[in-house]
């Protein structure tokens, strides 16, 4: 299977920031290695005029959130179809960010994922326990949970992410083990040839080992992935796939 790293540039990036894809690019030699996908999820203002400009290189872009439908009266939303229309080929669904802050709903997360698939994009579904969740031991039961609640009843490819709350922007990550454990688990709930991506902490100083576990098909980056110095080595830690 082909690794997937995409990065989650969440709410950073004006225009100047191509200048970060040009330097990845550079230090790809002109174009993306071929045994693995790399993903950029830059604000949505800069989706199109990224993909416009260098999906030649290799580089696929995706969107951060999307809503379930397809257009109508909800101001300052984007549905899955403009994202495809500017280029795309994933939307993230179901970020913790989102879950908290706009109090999205596993059914919610299901509708949107939904709707990414029907725009013909592939979507990345992530689940994830907090620290208090995982401190009383119940990590597993969350996880499945919010798979059975939010992955559309689908033959299509859709992406699954594992990123523990507490593990996001905080520099913690679970060990290595409890990651294993935690893929193995979302792999008996989906379907072999769904790629599972970890996220929460990742950085060049510990991709290759995250990115070596058995059931971890890649990873999503967050703050890693704003600086090519940084996402350029995470993207060359993960092995090679076709
Ligand atoms: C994320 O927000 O998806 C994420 C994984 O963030 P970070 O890599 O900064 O922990």
């Amino acid at each position: 299977m082909k690794s997937l790293i995409a990065g989650n540039w969440k709410m950073n990036g004006l225009a100047a920031a191509k200048s970060e894809i040009e330097s990845l690019i550079a230090k790809f030699d002109g174009s993306a290695p071929d045994d693995r996908d790399v993903l950029i999820c830059p604000p949505a203002t800069l989706v199109a005029s990224f993909a416009a400009e260098y999906s030649d290189e290799a580089i696929q872009f995706g969107g951060q959130d999307c809503h379930a439908n397809t257009s109508g009266a909800h101001t300052g939303d984007l549905s899955a179809e403009m994202f495809a229309d500017a280029g795309a080929a994933f939307v993230i669904v179901g970020h913790s960010e989102r879950r908290a802050d706009h109090g999205e709903t596993d059914a919610d997360v299901k509708a949107k994922a939904a709707a990414v698939l029907a725009a013909g994009l592939t979507p990345i579904i992530c689940v994830g326990e907090t620290e208090g969740e995982r401190k009383a031991g119940k990590a597993l039961e969350i996880v499945g949970n919010q798979l059975a609640g939010s992955i559309p009843d689908t033959s299509d490819t859709y992406v699954v992410a594992y990123e523990p709350v507490w593990a996001i922007g905080t520099g913690l990550t679970p060990t290595i083990e409890d990651i294993a454990e935690v893929h193995d688990f979302i792999r008996s709930k989906t379907r072999d040839d769904i790629r599972l991506l970890y996220g929460g902490s990742v950085k060049p100083a510990n991709a290759q080992e995250i990115l070596a576990v058995t059931n971890v098909n890649g990873a999503l980056v967050g703050g890693a992935s704003l600086k090519a110095d940084d996402f350029h080595p995470i993207v060359m830690a993960a092995p090679s796939g076709s």
